[in-house]
């Protein structure tokens, strides 16, 4: 997708803004929006969420609603407070505060309730089937199913053998509570799907209170209802929910809300499965949940990311009806459109060569003065130190250049960003032949602002004052994966994984404004690209991270 056509798409209303523009111009649910965004708490959200959730909040501003925060927490097993808490903070940090938070487990009770309502009204009956027995009265898509054994008990019987499930009388797996729907329609999960099982499990908020515990399709409608949510949106692996959704909410006779279903977003070189994202970190591919190199908000967050770039790139893919693979580049774009704006200019060199200035005084210091920020006009200025030992890239140096090498080597002139030309005369070699130190001269009157030495040096390089550098260690990341979408690919996904995702620099050296950088501080080092300061970082020891390089290498290489 470029860029282009995702301008087009989004020019005109998605589809779910015409439906509910209809609704409203309608006056249905009094004109009302109301959606939520329904994480099941059982992993740390990743940028599928964030579309998701960018989305849903959305959507609620935009038409002066509400948007709920609401916990899928149904399943007891896998479910935990941690990703609870991380959850919460990440739809905060994106920009968006719940109406209301609210967990489907606090419904338990009235679900319950619902339950005997249908049992009571003669659409849910107590089955004493096996898993395997009920899958094989199941039928298949162009065969009907055939009705449980079960099916017509009574009434009587059915509320007392679902009170009694619910009172731990039966064993895991012995007996379901099952809509009494439809044994041939068309859509399988018409076919008397499940509404409750029987889990002796340990719940992270309801405790030991239940045994019994609802199914999706006896849970999530039901709370969308009792919230009297009107527009539940949700991604496509649900449009065969949407009978029974409606069917459940039918059949009780509750607030009628409403299914629309929207594809799921998926990122190049990346996975968005929190199945497949725990195995790489319980596997310790990666370090952790939010290592800068997965695709959580929290890792992107870390990674420097910023939550109005994140919320700019889902706004401009919009939303679509077709799952497609999301080009990372444009996401890329965003981060770099949003950091060039806010983020600190800072000098900082990565690989370190030391340049002795011999005509600069000894023991003499001077201060520059330097913008932070060109794009932001309060961005004020700040004093950059300089003197005789300063630190240049590595590469900013060769020896023996080749025809097209403009940057320094013996003999000629390179400008010092914001500061003066200075001239290679001297190259002192290690053992090797490596070049440990240049012996250059500058020239006074050549001070950026106030050049007038006439001389015309055909590159400007970055450099640190030696005695005021702070060294750091810098992690430069790179895409996790090696293939665009690795979770179409027929080999397995880790063996898919890039091998130099992350390079760990340990001997860079930072200006000395860095010093107070806090985690979370956002800078661009001028030539290198867009960094930030990860919470590895002690008193003793900063840790930087690339956020995203200057320019985007990828597209160029894939040409
Ligand atoms: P995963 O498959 O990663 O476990 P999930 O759908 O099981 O995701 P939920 O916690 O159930 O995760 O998802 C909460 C909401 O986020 C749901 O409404 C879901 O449809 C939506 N969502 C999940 N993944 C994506 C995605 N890749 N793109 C858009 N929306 C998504
Ligand atoms: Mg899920």
């Amino acid at each position: 997708m470029t860029t282009d056509n995702i301008k087009e798409e989004t020019q005109s209303l998605n589809f779910l803004e015409e439906i509910i523009e209809q609704d409203i111009a309608a006056g249905k649910n009094g004109g009302r929006v109301h959606t939520r965004f329904p994480p099941e708490p059982n992993g740390y959200l990743h940028v599928g969420h964030a579309t998701s959730i960018c989305l849903n909040f959305g959507l609620a501003v935009k038409y002066g609603g509400k948007c709920n925060l609401r916990f899928d927490d149904t399943n007891p097993v896998t479910e935990e407070t941690e990703y609870v808490d991380s959850i919460i903070n990440d739809v905060r940090w994106l920009g968006f505060e719940p109406a209301n938070i609210f967990y489907a487990s606090d419904y338990f009770p009235k679900l319950y309730d619902f339950a005997v309502d249908l049992i009571k009204k003669g659409f849910a009956y107590v089955d004493d089937s096996t898993a395997e027995e009920i899958a094989a009265l199941k039928g298949t898509p162009t065969e009907p199913g055939k009705p449980s054994p079960y099916r017509d008990r009574s009434v009587e019987e059915n509320l007392d053998l679902f009170e009694r499930m619910r009172k731990g009388e039966f064993a895991e797996g012995t007996k379901t509570l099952r809509a009494k729907a439809d044994m041939t329609s068309p859509n399988m999960i018409m076919r008397d799907p499940l509404l409750y099982r029987i889990k002796f499990a340990h719940h992270h908020r309801t405790g030991d209170d239940w045994c019994i515990y609802p199914m999706y399709d006896m849970a999530h409608g039901q709370s969308d209802s009792i919230e009297h949510i009107t527009h539940s949106i949700c991604t496509l692996e649900f449009v065969p929910h949407r009978e029974i959704y409606d069917w459940c909410i039918e059949k009780l006779g509750i607030f009628p809300s409403k299914q629309y279903e929207f594809a799921r977003r998926n990122l190049s070189y990346t996975i968005v499965s929190k199945r497949k994202l725990l195995k790489l970190v319980n596997e310790g591919h990666v370090n952790g949940w939010d290592d800068p190199r997965m695709p959580t908000i929290s890792a992107m967050r870390r990674r420097g990311y910023t939550a109005t770039a994140i919320r700019e790139w889902a706004k401009r893919i919009g939303i679509a009806k077709r799952e497609n693979l999301v080009d990372l580049s444009l996401m890329e774009f965003f981060v770099r459109e949003d950091l060039n704006k806010i983020a600190l200019r800072a000098m900082a060199v990565l690989d370190p060569l030391k340049v002795v200035i011999t005509n600069y005084p000894e023991g003499k210091t001077e201060f520059l003065e330097t913008e932070n920020n060109p794009e932001d006009p309060n961005g004020g200025t700040r004093q950059m130190p300089f003197g005789r030992e300063l630190w240049i890239e590595q590469d900013d140096f060769m020896e023996n250049p080749p025809p097209k090498f403009f940057r320094l080597s013996p003999g000629t002139l390179a400008r010092l960003k914001s500061a003066y030309i200075i001239q290679c005369d001297e190259v002192v070699k290690d053992a090797d032949g490596k070049p440990t130190e240049l012996r250059c001269t500058y020239f006074p009157e050549s001070r950026s602002g106030s050049d007038t030495s006439g001389l015309k040096p055909k590159t400007t390089i970055h450099w640190v004052s030696a005695p005021h550098a702070i060294p750091a260690e810098v992690r430069l990341y790179d895409r996790l994966f090696t293939v665009e979408d690795p979770a179409n690919d027929e080999r397995d996904f880790l063996e898919l994984i890039n091998p130099d995702s992350l390079k760990v620099v340990t001997k860079a050296m930072l200006e000395p404004s860095l010093a107070s950088g806090t985690p979370g501080d956002k800078y661009q080092f001028l030539r290198l690209g867009y960094f930030t300061v990860d919470t590895d970082s002690t008193t003793e020891k900063l840790v930087i991270n690339r956020t995203v390089t200057l320019r985007d290498a990828w597209s160029k290489a894939k040409g």
